[in-house]
């Protein structure tokens, strides 16, 4: 993910991304599903007391990786309940319909043996790429 992209939601998310060791393994398209998604963690975080972050006991709420596996988005926390759980699966499912790449309507292809969400123009764009093998 783009720097200036990354840095927002570091930015707008401090506590929740601080222990994100290898930042966003995944591309910019999915930013506007991560940044509604980290608002709702924090906003149910809030209401049931939980810290955000890393806290003395080990019991805050953080993103510990937010990376594509096999096409889709997987976000994992530290912490999780039934409300967290339901908001990730819901991000993670909205994630198969969004272009990884620029964020328009997508599907899951699966192209050179590697799954991944892309809407038409940018699966064209790898299709007119030329391939090392
Ligand atoms: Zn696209």
């Amino acid at each position: 993910m783009k720097q200036e992209l990354s840095d927002k939601l570091k930015t707008d998310f401090p506590g929740l991304y601080g222990e994100l060791g290898c930042g966003f393994e995944c591309l910019d398209g999915w930013f506007d599903i991560l940044y509604k998604l980290s608002g709702a963690l924090i906003k149910a975080a809030e209401e049931h007391h939980i810290t955000i972050g890393l806290d003395d006991e080990n019991s805050g709420l953080y993103a510990r990786q937010v990376k594509e596996k096999f096409g889709t988005l997987c976000y994992y926390t530290s912490y999780s309940w039934e409300e967290t759980d339901d908001l990730i699966h819901e991000a993670e499912s909205q994630s198969a319909h969004v272009c990884e790449k620029c964020g328009r309507t997508g599907t899951l292809v699966c192209e050179n043996h590697w799954y991944m969400v892309r809407c038409l123009k940018c699966l064209q764009e790898i299709r007119a790429t030329p391939q090392n093998n």
